[in-house]
């Protein structure tokens, strides 16, 4: 399993609701769980399915707790949001799929999410902050929309953004 990277065109499609979490679907979540434990440099904390070639709606967040802590990895097929907060937050973002690039974003602060988990059972959710941005940038893929269509201002190099320092560091 590759992750593609831009500006290859699977990255600009519409992904498909998937209809059944059979075993091609738990085998491609299995596969995209070890993908994005195995990605380093800068560490993977999201991976949506189009990301490894598949046009299927399914995502993986890392919940991202106070001060930065990473908790559980969050499997969630067909997301949907379904609420928006009015406030919203800048923060920097980054995409496996374009590396070595990040940018400033402006998002909902935060969100009401409803999705299948990989076990086919409802899940219903209210996140905000990073975690919330995190699926937020997701759920974008899932119809061909990347980080950097939504960037406010210029994008920077790692190096660029060691330097700015004035805000915290998101990278997915
Ligand atoms: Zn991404």
């Amino acid at each position: 399993m590759k992750i593609l990277t831009v500006p290859n065109p699977i990255l600009r499609q519409k992904a498909k609701v998937v209809s059944k979490i059979d075993g091609r679907v738990t085998a491609l979540i299995t596969a995209m769980v070890k993908k994005i434990d195995e990605t380093k440099g800068p560490k993977g904390i999201g991976l949506a399915a189009p990301q490894v070639g598949e046009l299927l709606r399914i995502i993986l967040a890392r919940e991202i707790k106070e001060r930065g802590k990473e908790g559980e990895l969050f499997v969630l097929v067909n997301p949907k949001i379904k609420k928006t907060s009015k406030k919203t937050e800048l923060g920097i973002e980054g995409c496996l799929s374009v590396p070595g690039l990040y940018g400033f974003i402006e998002r909902p602060y935060s969100i009401k999410i409803e999705a299948l988990s990989e076990k086919n059972r409802k899940v219903k959710r209210s996140m905000s902050g990073l975690f919330a941005r995190i699926i937020q940038h997701e759920v974008d893929h899932l119809d061909g929309v990347l980080f950097t269509d939504k960037v406010k201002g210029k994008l920077y190099t790692a190096e660029q953004l060691e330097k700015l320092k004035t805000q915290k560091a998101f990278r997915k």
